[in-house]
């Protein structure tokens, strides 16, 4: 038999990584404002025109990108952040895959402009789709800014799959919500097309940044919470019970500064408030939690949105008890509702 196997080209494998990693410009902004974090970034400015896709730009004073590394930048599987699988027992940074800049760039006109502390100028590299890489110095402050443009140009079923602008949008400025609550201590911009949409202070104030990303009216009403057990912690405010909504979708959980979906955390969370709220109603929260990165994996997607927890079992009560104590000790509550 004439053998047929053969390894794909690096702008197909690019691609095919894109599938997953790049669902839509949200996931886009997403990727760059956490590579952004990792490098440190005190002040992260996005702009986005239309839905993302003609234009995004996420700029931060990070560390910058030192000029030998640009190159290596945008190859897959190649990055700064871990040198084994080990590493990811105790990842502190939110990247590890090496698959985002990539992938991004073999479906985009992506342009990277970088500098680090100790250089004078800075180094542009210009790529379509993913291809063709263009040097060039530039001047421009430390840090990074990274555009894409035309995202999706050479793939148009994922093109077509986007949906009205007000909706892509809105997926951005949530993802850029939720990433402001995990970083209370960096001030982020959102600005779409001159405007600006939001914008955090970066003073470490969560309840500041509860009041400009969910709106001062929900901020002001929300409880603290701060509870401690071994090395875990659980940090951040929930809502009194009669402070509900029909979705969950102002439901924000973070686990060591990363914006998880986590139907484990959201059904601990509803049980810690069970019998107190309605069903079918949901609270607000803005949780962090912080465990040892060893009690959880987090490479379960390309994405890095889902995470396995190692010990549910003693996690959700944990949880649960945690809320339902907060709750209690927040406001004596009608006693139709302490029967628990
Ligand atoms: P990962 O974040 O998983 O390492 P990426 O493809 O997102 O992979 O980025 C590749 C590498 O490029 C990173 O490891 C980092 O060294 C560098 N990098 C990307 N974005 C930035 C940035 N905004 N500032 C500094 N370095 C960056
Ligand atoms: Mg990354």
């Amino acid at each position: 038999m004439t053998p047929v196997i053969h390894i794909l080209d690096s702008h197909s494998a690019n691609q095919i990584a894109a599938g997953e990693v790049v669902e839509r410009p949200a996931s886009v902004v997403k990727e760059l404002v956490e590579n952004a974090l990792d490098a440190g970034a005190k002040h992260i400015d996005i702009t986005i025109e239309g839905n993302g896709v003609p234009l995004i730009r996420v700029r931060d004073d990070g560390c910058g990108i030192a000029i030998a590394d640009l190159p290596l930048a945008v190859i897959r599987h190649a990055t700064s952040k871990i040198n084994k699988i080990d590493d990811l027992d105790h990842l502190q940074t939110l990247g590890f895959r090496g698959e985002a800049l990539p992938s991004i760039a073999s479906v985009s006109h992506m342009e990277i402009s970088s500098r680090p502390a100790d250089e004078v100028a800075g180094l542009c590299l210009k790529l379509i789709g993913g291809e063709n890489g263009e040097f060039s110095e530039v001047g421009c402050p430390v840090g990074t800014s990274v555009t894409v443009r035309n995202l999706f140009f050479n793939t148009p079923a994922r093109l077509k799959f986007l949906k009205s602008t007000p909706t892509e949008f809105g997926l951005i400025s949530d993802t850029i919500g939720r990433i402001a609550l995990a970083h209370p201590d960096i001030a982020f911009s959102l600005t779409h097309p001159q405007q600006v949409v939001l914008q955090t202070s970066g003073r470490g104030d969560l309840r500041e940044t509860i009041g400009a990303v969910l709106g001062h009216g929900i901020a002001r009403q929300l409880i603290p919470i701060n509870v401690q057990k071994g090395d875990w912690q659980l940090e951040g405010f929930i809502s009194p019970p009669d402070l509900v909504r029909s979705s969950k979708q102002t439901q924000n959980f973070m686990i060591n500064g990363r914006i998880v979906r986590s139907p484990f955390l959201g059904r601990s969370l509803e049980e810690g408030y069970h019998t107190l709220i309605p069903t079918k109603l949901h609270p607000i929260v803005v949780l962090h939690l912080h465990v040892p990165p060893s009690e959880y994996d987090v490479n379960v997607h390309p994405t890095k949105m889902d995470v396995r927890f190692r010990s549910e079992q003693a996690l959700a009560p944990f949880i649960s008890q945690s809320v339902y104590q907060t709750l209690i000790k927040s406001k004596p509550l009608p006693s139709y509702q302490t029967l628990r």
